[in-house]
């Protein structure tokens, strides 16, 4: 059943199967962490080698994806064979094959040619769609920089062989040689950083397309969420990288968490990067703009409004007069009012509205006998049962609550 469930969540058939799994990637994901596990109940963890993983963990997170993917901003020879070498510590594939199947995402979000389809569930965009080869193939991407570019060329020919240096040799020397911890340096810094790391860069394709808010536009799945930036070395700001790819920060507030954006202005600040793209400020706060007009245009549909002048009927003087002996109607900018059954509830006292019934109390209300506030003028409004015939020259329509009020235009 369960295997049943697993190929109908792939869309692959029974025969399939088997050629389409992705083997080797299958073989890291799995025997990493069980390594890991193995190395957790047999080697006791030193508080060097601890320090040195979360060490390395930081610096493999730094990843490709703001300079390959994006080219957000220019790195000097020194940084990109760093960011290179870094890169391939985390055996998450080369950065040519990682920044094109990045771009597809970009342009094809949410649909079949997106490699990481966020609408096919959480599993699958997390790590599934790394442990089957895909029915359709990732869209078209521009790739023609990377295949021009040195770093990216040379990380890709020797990939299997740097990624196994940077991912298990390295951290493992380093421990063995600097404290005499060989063991751990393999089980910690090498197995758990790397299952970390792998299950953190997922996060970016997974969760990053579930929890948070839309903050820039909501037609896609990308999400904003502090949460996701924590465990993503700021990536989390998804939603705001989605429509804002070519900008070298994923947060542009203060108080936002984002690592990696700061990890890009030191660099500059010490001439190793250049060239940090930003999209201009006005653009962005547009974007957030539309969002929070959004959110408030929900708000404003369910409020209950007053009555337009053409909605209303035409009454003449003397049935204003007539009514006005059966109810308490009052005069006011144009518009007759029913004030029947607010007159125990007028903060001013009954007799003050009382005396006004059958007669233009525009003045009074206006300031005559009282400044009335905005509360006043839309409760007032709401009271509107006609409109006066040829009774002012001018007829206040707008209200204070209706002067801001948001438009939709459909085109
Ligand atoms: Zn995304
Ligand atoms: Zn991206």
């Amino acid at each position: 059943m369960v295997r049943k469930c697993a190929r109908e969540a792939f869309g692959i058939k029974k025969a399939q199967w088997r050629a389409r799994v992705r083997w080797f990637n299958l073989a890291v994901l799995t025997i990493t962490p069980a390594i890991w596990a193995y190395g957790a109940c047999t080697t006791p963890v030193r508080l060097s080698t601890l320090y040195w993983s979360a060490a390395y963990y930081s610096i493999t997170m730094l990843g490709y994806h703001r300079l390959w993917s994006h080219r957000s901003y220019k790195a000097s020879k020194p940084l990109q064979y760093l960011l290179m070498l870094m890169g391939s510590s985390a055996v998450q594939g080369s950065a040519y094959w990682w920044a094109r199947g990045h771009r597809s995402h970009h342009r094809y979000t949410d649909t079949p040619l997106d490699p990481y389809n966020a609408k096919r569930g959480l599993f699958y965009s997390h790590i599934g769609w790394m442990l089957v080869k895909p029915d359709t193939k990732p869209g078209y991407a521009d790739i023609s920089d990377l295949q021009k570019d040195d770093v990216v060329q040379w990380q890709h020919r020797w990939y299997f062989i740097i990624s196994a240096v940077m991912g298990y040799v390295v951290p493992t020397v380093v421990a063995g040689l600097g404290w005499n911890d060989w063991w751990g340096g393999l089980y910690y810094a090498g197995m758990m950083r790397m299952t970390l790391a792998h299950h953190s860069t997922f996060c970016i394709n997974s969760i990053a397309h579930y929890l948070g808010e839309t903050s820039y536009d909501d037609r896609k799945t990308a999400r904003d969420h502090l949460l996701s930036a924590l465990l993503t070395m700021g990536e989390g700001y998804h939603n705001f990288h989605h429509q804002f790819p070519m900008d070298y920060r994923n947060a542009t507030k203060w108080y936002q968490y984002d690592p990696t954006k700061w990890f890009i202005a030191a660099c500059a600040v010490f001439g190793l990067a250049s060239n940090l793209r930003v999209f201009p400020d006005s653009e962005i706060k547009k974007s957030e703009l539309t969002m929070e007009l959004k959110a408030l245009k929900k708000v404003q549909d369910n409020i209950r409004w007053p009555a337009k002048a053409e909605e209303l009927p035409v009454v003449s003087w003397e049935t204003f007069q007539e009514q006005a002996k059966k109810r308490a109607l009052v005069l006011i900018s144009g518009f007759i009012h029913d004030v029947t059954d607010f007159v125990d509830q007028h903060p001013g006292g009954r007799y003050l509205l009382l005396k006004k019934v059958g007669k233009d109390a525009t003045a009074a209300f206006c300031g005559g006998a009282y400044d009335h506030g905005n509360a006043a003028y839309n409760l007032l409004a709401m009271m509107r049962v006609g409109v006066l015939h040829g009774g002012v020259e001018h007829i206040k329509t707008i209200t204070p609550g209706e002067r801001l009020r948001i438009i939709e235009v459909r085109e």
